[in-house]
């Protein structure tokens, strides 16, 4: 069945009107029917269909901005048309001047300021209804009093009837909501409808149980009091509680009814003769009573006088309900106000959209967000928010996604492109806003423009990856510097220790000395640069192993006694017996963070001595080794005590210090100590030596560990067959040397390609490949040999990088290539000694190589590049003489045995086989000190040489 009664909602936006349509629905379908009008004009038609279908409209739901009509005017139209209904206003934009407009022109019910809730919306609409049915039941009144005035009375009766309801109806239609105004004006009515002399309010008091005078108008004088008297309920109980049962208490006769209240001193002037007292009731709670009073004897109440007085203390409730409504609504009102005050001056962007993408509403911080001059303009210009403003159209169906599935959803970032197209980076949070039926009415949300964080962040990457760049590129500097550095240095220092070594007049040795000095002291400063730059990128790994740490503190105490001794200062260590004899930690960081502190200690003390002191205590599973390095050299001044741990800081600033050193040491010592788990300070005062204290964490080595011992260096058993490929002459010479001092035979190669082609006649026990070269570099080789495609004899062949690159990362990178080894530049004996003993383990251990074609005659191996070495052989070798020859005048047969020793070797390697025998002899018969037959090996041998360089002078010299 149609219901007779129906809510008319009229908005020109159809999002919202569809909304409010949903909400309603939900709260009163289907006792009412919800009808919702796109335009005020639609509205009217409606509201005229209403009115010939007879069915009441019980609430007017409408938007304020609306073209061609605004919701104040369609109020007061539709107002005429169904007087009765009650109007609420919705909109964005009220002030309180327009409220206060449309409230006293067109009778506003109440007002809802957008964006509502939707539980207000149907707070206010049920507000409505009943005010409606009130209006009704007081028009049915009215009009069943006409038709009485109109059948039986008499006329006066009739028109007295008629002026009564006149009133009550003027009461009704007062929409005052000052409660004291209508009060005033019920009370002057009813005592003009009563023809009482006073009528009053008795204010009633639930707490108290009493009733108070607040209200009193004198009929005579037409003035209204407030007396304020008081009447206790307990003083007059029969008449309290028919007043509480709800019964209206006449007294025709005040002074002969038990029931009334009786006349009161200074209320009742002269005494009170008959009254009429009506219960005043709100939201089922008494609040007080109606009083009409006569003076002028006993009177009757008749029927008319009573109801009236029934109504008018129905109205009295109402007026107090009405006000404190109306307080409610002031409050709420500023209350919104304040709110509607932070949404529009808010700083981040609020909304509300529907699920399906129109925009509802939204401040103006979102409308400025995205280029809209107003909300209006944003809300007129975005019709699908998805399409229109979300620069990727699937994030917004992200967000709905994630809505439906968490109901709120924070900091969800994505991008919007404002009007002008640029893209704005923001972080949304937002939230469903359910709908009484249990559905989603619409959502509400944040916008944040998060443009400047989301741009720092990218700049900061930037900032990092060219930061990281230049740190790679420094990286790949300092590979190429050392490299270079490091291959020239090789020559120097090579051929500094052979000049040493071999027979330097004395002037020339001091001066040689120096010079290699310097040359190790560079090739310290670089490999210290190297280490720190290593630290610093975070390309250093530590290298856990075993070590005996009582072992590592004596051999670095050997290594520096010499230089302590130089000094004529005092060198000593004490490590602490309860330290372990195997612990785990890198031995090589430790070694050398012992070692420069020693170093410093030596090199900053002239007088006194430098003393190390190591000890250890438990932590757990972990150990901690405790240090201390104490000098008693200049000192270091208190301002400079951090300072010195930084890099390329000393405490000596200025230009003219006396020591020398790159100021990295310490750097490097501090960053060590820390990867180590430690930390590392100084105490020191300048005069008073210094004291260095560190501590690191090591491991207790497993007892497999402790029970092998600890590896030696291997010595290669016997002479090896080596191919040196190397293309600087110096380089060659100086491996020329080296390897025949150790026993070993040697040819050279001065590229790759001429590598390959002595490869692919011969075997060799080991290959020493240099990487850089021209022509084809070591890599290049590597691969050739490992290619069983190649003309190359032995492709499993020993192969062992020798190069100046000593970057962390290099050995591993040249292992992959296929090498089998790696040395690095400057070669140390030691390490090139250490390679070549592997060399032989493993040419002992894999089965034999394929067997080399015969060689073919003349061609002697390595022509090219022993003529272009031979200068350097024969400088060499005529020093070994002489200084043979001075030993033999000396007689120091061991200095004879020493350079013969060498000199075979070097003549070994150069072909001169001849000499190399005879350099056999000499060292055998210098042990067995066979002086005569000494002397004639040695003219054999200076014979011989003689012979050979005459024999090698006409070829041309190396360019
Ligand atoms: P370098 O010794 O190469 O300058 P370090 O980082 O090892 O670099 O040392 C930094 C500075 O700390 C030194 O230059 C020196 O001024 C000071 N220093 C280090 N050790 C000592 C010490 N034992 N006595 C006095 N000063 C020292």
């Amino acid at each position: 069945m149609e219901p007779t009664a129906a809510i008319l909602c009229v908005d020109d936006e159809p999002q919202v009107l569809t909304l409010l349509h949903r909400i309603l629905n939900g709260a009163f379908a289907p006792a009412v029917r919800v009808i919702a009008s796109g335009s005020p004009g639609e509205a009217l038609a409606q509201v005229e269909a209403l009115a010939t279908s007879g069915r009441d409209l019980i609430a007017l739901v409408t938007d304020e901005r609306m073209p061609g009509m605004s919701g104040e005017e369609l109020i007061a139209r539709i107002r005429a048309l169904s007087p009765a209904t009650p109007a609420i206003l919705i909109s964005a934009f009220a002030s309180t001047e327009l409220l206060g407009r449309v409230m006293g022109h067109s009778g506003l019910f109440r007002y809802i300021a957008k964006p509502f809730q939707p539980a207000e919306l149907i707070a206010a609409v049920r507000d409505a209804e009943r005010a409606f049915f009130q209006q009704k039941e007081f028009r049915h009144l009215d009009s069943l009093m006409r038709q009485a005035a109109g059948s039986g009375a008499t006329p006066p009766e009739a028109s007295r009837i008629l002026q009564r309801q006149e009133a009550l109806l003027e009461l009704s239609l007062n929409s005052s909501q000052n409660f004291e105004s209508r009060l005033f004006a019920i009370l002057e009515r009813t005592a003009d409808v009563l023809a009482a002399d006073r009528t009053c309010l008795l204010q009633y008091s639930n707490v108290s149980e009493c009733f108070e005078c607040t209200h009193l108008f004198d009929a005579k004088t037409g003035a209204h009091h407030s007396p304020r008297t008081i009447l206790y309920a307990a003083d007059h109980p029969s008449y309290a509680a028919a007043i509480g049962r709800g019964e209206i208490v006449i007294a025709k006769d005040v002074a002969h009814d038990p029931g009334a209240l009786p006349s009161i001193a200074g209320l009742h002037q002269p005494r009170v003769t008959a009254s009429i007292d009506a219960p005043v009731w709100q939201n089922g709670r008494l609040i007080g009573v109606l009083r009409g009073e006569a003076f002028s004897g006993p009177r009757d109440w008749s029927q008319e006088e009573i109801y009236f007085s029934m109504l008018a203390a129905h109205m009295i409730g109402a007026a107090r309900e009405a006000e404190q409504r109306h307080r409610a609504e002031v409050r709420l009102r500023q209350a919104e106000e304040r709110y509607r005050a932070i949404f529009e001056n808010a700083v981040v962007g609020i909304y509300q959209s529907s699920m399906e993408g129109r925009l509802i509403s939204c401040n103006p911080a979102m409308a400025r967000l995205l280029g809209f001059e107003s909300p209006a303009a944003m809300k007129g210009a975005v019709s699908d928010i998805a399409g229109e403003i979300y620069a990727d159209p699937s994030r917004r169906d992200e967000l709905i996604a994630r809505l439906r599935e968490n109901q709120v959803v924070v900091d969800f970032e994505s991008t919007l492109r404002r009007r002008d197209g640029t893209i704005l980076f923001v972080s949304e949070s937002a939230r469903l806003v359910p709908d009484p039926a249990g559905g989603i009415a619409y959502m509400e949300g944040i916008i944040q423009d998060i443009t400047p964080r989301v741009r720092a962040a990218r700049d900061l990457k930037l900032a990092k990856e060219a930061a990281e760049h230049a740190n790679r590129a420094k990286g790949a500097f300092l590979a190429t510097v050392s490299h270079e550095i490091r291959t020239p240095l090789n020559g120097v220092i090579g051929l500094l220790d052979f000049l040493l070594e071999n027979g330097l007049p004395a002037n020339l040795r001091a001066h040689a000395r120096l010079a290699q000095e310097s040359a190790h002291t560079l090739l310290a400063t670089i490999n210290d640069v190297l280490d720190f730059s290593k630290i610093e990128s975070g390309r250093f790994e530590l290298a856990e192993s075993p070590v005996d740490l009582h072992r590592l503190v004596a051999d670095i105490m050997a290594l520096h006694a010499p230089g302590a001794a130089a000094k004529g200062i005092g060198l000593c260590a004490t490590v602490d017996p309860a330290i372990p004899q195997r612990v785990l930690t890198d031995p090589l960081r430790v070694r050398q963070v012992l070692q420069n502190l020693i170093a410093n200690g030596i090199k900053f003390t002239d007088a006194g001595g430098v003393s190390l002191r190591l000890g250890s205590r438990a932590d757990g599973k972990a150990i901690v080794i405790e240090g201390a390095v104490e000098d008693t050299g200049i000192g270091i001044p208190a301002e400079a005590h951090d300072r010195i741990f930084r890099e390329f800081e000393q405490a000596d600033k200025t230009t003219s210090r006396r020591f020398g050193g790159t100021g990295l040491g310490l750097a490097i010592c501090r960053s060590l100590i820390e990867r180590l788990g430690g930390a590392i300070r100084v105490e020191s005062e300048p005069g008073k030596g210094s004291r260095f204290l560190f501590h690191f964490r090591a491991r207790s080595a497993p007892e497999a560990d402790a029970a092998r011992p600890p590896p030696r260096s291997p010595e290669p058993t016997r002479p090896l067959h080596i191919l040196c490929v190397e293309d600087s002459p110096t380089n060659q010479a100086i491996a020329r040397m080296q390897l025949a001092h150790m026993g070993h035979s040697v040819e050279i190669a001065s590229n790759g390609q001429e590598a390959i082609a002595r490869l692919s006649r011969a075997n060799f026990d080991a290959i020493l490949l240099d990487i850089r070269m021209p022509v084809m570099d070591g890599i290049g080789v590597a691969r050739l040999i490992r290619d069983t495609g190649s003309p190359v004899i032995d492709h499993a062949a020993y192969l062992i990088a020798m190069t100046a690159d000593a970057m962390e990362g290099d050995r591993e990178r040249y292992l992959a290539e296929g090498m089998d080894d790696y040395i690095s530049k400057p070669v140390a004996p030691e390490a090139l000694r250490a390679a070549l003993a592997r060399a032989a383990a493993y040419a002992d251990s894999r089965p034999q190589p394929p067997p080399a074609p015969p060689q073919a005659a003349g061609s002697q191996p390595a022509t090219i590049a022993i003529e272009a070495l031979w200068p350097i052989f024969a400088e060499e070798a005529s020093t070994l003489l002489r200084e043979m020859e001075q030993a033999m005048a000396d007689g120091d047969a061991a200095r004879i045995a020493r350079a013969a020793h060498t000199l075979k070797g070097s003549s070994g390697s150069f072909g001169c086989h001849r000499l190399h025998r005879l350099c056999d002899g000499i060292e055998k018969e210098a042990a067995a000190s066979h002086s005569d037959a000494l002397h004639e090996w040695l003219r054999q041998a200076r014979s011989e040489f003689d012979h050979t360089l005459i024999e090698h002078t006409p070829i041309n010299p190396p360019s």
